[in-house]
Parts: structure tokens; C-alpha cells; sequence
């Protein structure tokens, strides 16, 4: 047989090598396309699909005023558990947690004025608070901005009288948590702090920056050792009201009624649903929102958003067979308004059972349109977070800053897991949180759906590239 030209050879050579080179450049083209592929597909899925909007129906409109310990509160347990089943989680189950019980009575408040006449002011009790009599209790009432005012009134002006703490939200703040966070001490602390002066009742000024007509409730916690007293919260425009009557009527009387009651704690639950990890099963990361609602409620911002998103990450990588190499929990957590007992069993059982907590995602700050995240990380992990914001510049989505997680998935934070936040745009929130005005209609498909994208997305590449 005639050998080969030795020039025929080496070409022959030299085209093989070119092949194996474009093969393996083709081959980290797509893999490097890969991520983008998955994310657009999880938003199509997410844009398309409407699950999500209603499991949040159902939520807002048969388990409505969901708070711990109620017979609305079971019903949503049920619920949520045979929504992740459909979801197609490879495992669902409860995890039992101790609630207080609290439940709230009839309530009524009114002012009258020797020179203004008399008005029914719109209240709402405060969670955990004591009640009063059920004749209600009629008393002077005193304006109080803050608690150093409040000291400087000292018991002499307090002693007797009901505590009107009227500090409104500061507008000036961009972020609306933050002007929460500048007001809310008023209806933590307001109690106890105006029990220590004598006050036999408190009203707040509701938490919000809207003018209107809802009482907006929350917790109150007692400190050890007060007297504790009835606290309620009264709507911005009756508060407003009462303010201006007070200029040139100090001596106008309050009448209050509110005999909510707190019985011995009970037992409810987490709900949990998982898709397996592919090569770490026993990493974990936590997807959730909290499942119990104010009583006033129908709780679709305050949390049904978070929890049918959460179940929405599940759904969405079943249904695109996305396997993500750690095992990826939807949590619904229970009990977050009053106690946060939820996600401190939760992380207690997480500790006893040795498991590995990589990262924990928290949706509760409503489902407005995403802006992105927060991550509780220092500057170094923060920069290789921000990594991941290119993958996220086609839907809007930019903001990846420091922060904080969420209140059910703080106690996590002691087992390493990274804390995340969701952050949707909050200008509206406050108008919703804890009242009766938060609503399944107040709640935009679209921007539900986004968001349930955005959460998915950034789980999926954290957990591919582990960061
Ligand atoms: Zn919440």
C-alpha cells in the first residue's frame, strides 16, 4: 500500500486537532449558556403559569385571619400541604410547633368632647394584649410622641390615664421599613413603657404612612414585671382627629371596650415539602414565608405572598426537571407574627438533627415588583454575590445590597446558613400590613409571578455555583 504524503498527514493531524478544539469550545459555549437558558425558562414557566395566584386566592379567601392557634390556621396547614404535593415535592411533611393562642373580642372606642362632641374612633386590639372589663374602661387621655417624652411627663401627668403615642411614620425615609422601624417601638414597647407611669390603657397611632380608615394591629410585648394594660391600635385619620381635638380640649374623655383573651399555649405546625439534592442532599436550602396572617386579615402581602412562592420554587423545578444539587426546602413557617416560634423550632430541630444549612431565602416583605435582594454577608461575599446580577439585567432586577434575611430564618443564621432577603419595591406595604385592607386584590399577578421567578432563579445559581 502507498503511504501518505507526509503534507496529507500533518493536515489530516491538524484538522482533528481543530475539531477536538471547537467541540470542547462549543461544549463550554453552552454550558456557559446554560445558566441563562434555565432562567429564562423559569421565568417563562413563572410569567405563564397561574398556580401561584390561586394558591394565594385560596388562602386570602377560606383560610382568612390565619393567626396561630385558630381553626383558619389549620385549615391553611391542610392547604399548603396538598399544595406542595401537587407541586410535585419529593417529600411533605409537618413539623409541630408550640403557639400562643390568643383571641380577640369585641372592641369599641370612643371619644367625647364637651366642646367637639362625640366620635366612634376605628381600633384594632394589639396581638397578645390583655383586655379590659367588659363594661370597658373611661378615662382622660394623653398625647405622647416618644418614650423620653413620656419619661419627662414622668407619673404625675401619666398616672390613671390612657397613653395616646401618636409618632407618625417618617416620609422622608425611602425605604418604608425603615420608617416602620422608626415608629414600630411604639407599639412593641408602648405598653409596658406607659405601664410604668401609671397608664391604664394605650392607644397607638397605626403603623402605616397612609391616611385612612384601617386600625392596623401587630404584636405588643410586655416587658417582665409590668402591669400589663389593654393596647389597641387606632387608624391615621382618627388619630389625627384625636390630635386635634386634644389641642383645645385637653380634658376630653376616651371610652374603651376590647376584652381579647390569652389562653394557654397550643400546637400547630410548619409546613415542609422538598426537592432532593442531586450530589448533597444533606446541604439544605430554605425557601420560605410564613403562613399565619393577622386575625383582621386576609394576609395576601402579609404573608400568603411569600408562602405561595415559596411552594412556587418547588413547582417550577419539577415541572422543568431542574435538579439542584443540594436539597431545596419550601418552608411555610408558623406563628411569625406573635412569638416566631416557627422558625425557632424549625432551626432547633435543624441543630439536633446535625443537618447542613447552606443558605436560607426569606420572602416577607410583600409582592410588589422585585428590585432583588438582601444578603446578610460581609464585602467579600457580597462582591462574588453581585456576580450573579448579570444573569438578572433582562428582567429589571438589580439591587443586590446588605441585609438582612427575615425573622423565621434568623435562627438558621447560627448554623452558617447565608440569610436572604427578598426585596420587592416596599412604597406600598405598610398601606396593607396587619390590617383588614390587606386583601388578595391588593396583590398584581404579574408582580406575584416575578417574584416567584427572581426566587427561583437566585436559588438555582447560588446552588449551581456555590456561592
Ligand atoms: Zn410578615
Amino acid at each position: 500500500m502507498q503511504s501518505m504524503p507526509r503534507s496529507m498527514s500533518n493536515t489530516r493531524e491538524v484538522q482533528k486537532i481543530i475539531t477536538v478544539f471547537l467541540l470542547v469550545l462549543v461544549s463550554h459555549l453552552l454550558k456557559a449558556q446554560e445558566p441563562a437558558k434555565i432562567i429564562s425558562s423559569v421565568f417563562d414557566e413563572a410569567l405563564t403559569d397561574r398556580t401561584a395566584y390561586n394558591n394565594l386566592e385560596y388562602l386570602c379567601k377560606h383560610t382568612k385571619g390565619r393567626i396561630a392557634g385558630s381553626p383558619a390556621a389549620e385549615k391553611a396547614i391542610e392547604y399548603a400541604r396538598q399544595a406542595l404535593i401537587n407541586a410535585g415535592a419529593d417529600t411533605v411533611w409537618l413539623q409541630k410547633v408550640p403557639v400562643p393562642h390568643w383571641v380577640r373580642g369585641n372592641e369599641k372606642c370612643s371619644v367625647k368632647s364637651s366642646i367637639h362632641g362625640k366620635k366612634d374612633l376605628s381600633i384594632t386590639a394589639l396581638g397578645l394584649s390583655v383586655g379590659t372589663t367588659e363594661e370597658g374602661i373611661t378615662a382622660k387621655i394623653i398625647e405622647v410622641h416618644d418614650f423620653e417624652e413620656l419619661k419627662t411627663l414622668g407619673l404625675k401627668s401619666i398616672q390613671g390615664k390612657i397613653v395616646f403615642f401618636n409618632r407618625p411614620f417618617d416620609n422622608k425615609l425611602i425605604n418604608s421599613f425603615s420608617a416602620y422601624g422608626g415608629a414600630v417601638n411604639q407599639r412593641t414597647m408602648g405598653p409596658s413603657e406607659a405601664s410604668k407611669y401609671g397608664a391604664i390603657a394605650v392607644i397607638v397611632r397605626s403603623m402605616t404612612q397612609s391616611l385612612d380608615k384601617f386600625p392596623h394591629t401587630g404584636v405588643t410585648r410586655y416587658a417582665d414585671g409590668v402591669n400589663k394594660i389593654p393596647a389597641v391600635a387606632v387608624s391615621t385619620l382618627d388619630a389625627e382627629l384625636l390630635s386635634q381635638w386634644l389641642k383645645t380640649d385637653s380634658s376630653l374623655t376616651i371610652h374603651l371596650l376590647s376584652t381579647c383573651k390569652n389562653y394557654p399555649d397550643a400546637w400547630s405546625y410548619n409546613v415542609i415539602g422538598e426537592v432532593y439534592g442531586s450530589l448533597k442532599p444533606h446541604e439544605y436550602i430554605t425557601v420560605g414565608g410564613h403562613l399565619d396572617a393577622w386575625d383582621i386579615a386576609e394576609g395576601a402581602v402579609d404573608d400568603g405572598g411569600g408562602c405561595v412562592q415559596a411552594i412556587e420554587t418547588i413547582r417550577i423545578y419539577k415541572k422543568l426537571g431542574i435538579k439542584p444539587k443540594r436539597t431545596v426546602r419550601a418552608v411555610l413557617f408558623m406563628n411569625e407574627e406573635m412569638t416566631a416560634t416557627g422558625g425557632k423550632t424549625y432551626a432547633e430541630e435543624a441543630k439536633n438533627k446535625g443537618e447542613v444549612h447552606y443558605a436560607a431565602l426569606e420572602s416577607d416583605r410583600g409582592v410588589m415588583s422585585p428590585r432583588g435582594f438582601s444578603f446578610d454577608a460581609d464585602s467579600t461575599k457580597l462582591e462574588k454575590l453581585r456576580s450573579l446580577t448579570s444573569w438578572f439585567e433582562p428582567y429589571n432586577i438589580r439591587d443586590f445590597d446588605k441585609g438582612g434575611g427575615g425573622s423565621d430564618i434568623a435562627p438558621l443564621k447560627a448554623l452558617g446558613a447565608l440569610q436572604i432577603g427578598y426585596i420587592p419595591d416596599s412604597q406600598r406595604y405598610f398601606w396593607y400590613h396587619h390590617s383588614a385592607n390587606d386583601t388578595f386584590e391588593q396583590v398584581n399577578i404579574r408582580e406575584l409571578q416575578m417574584g416567584s421567578a427572581a426566587i427561583a432563579s437566585l436559588i438555582y445559581l447560588l446552588d449551581l455555583f456555590d456561592l
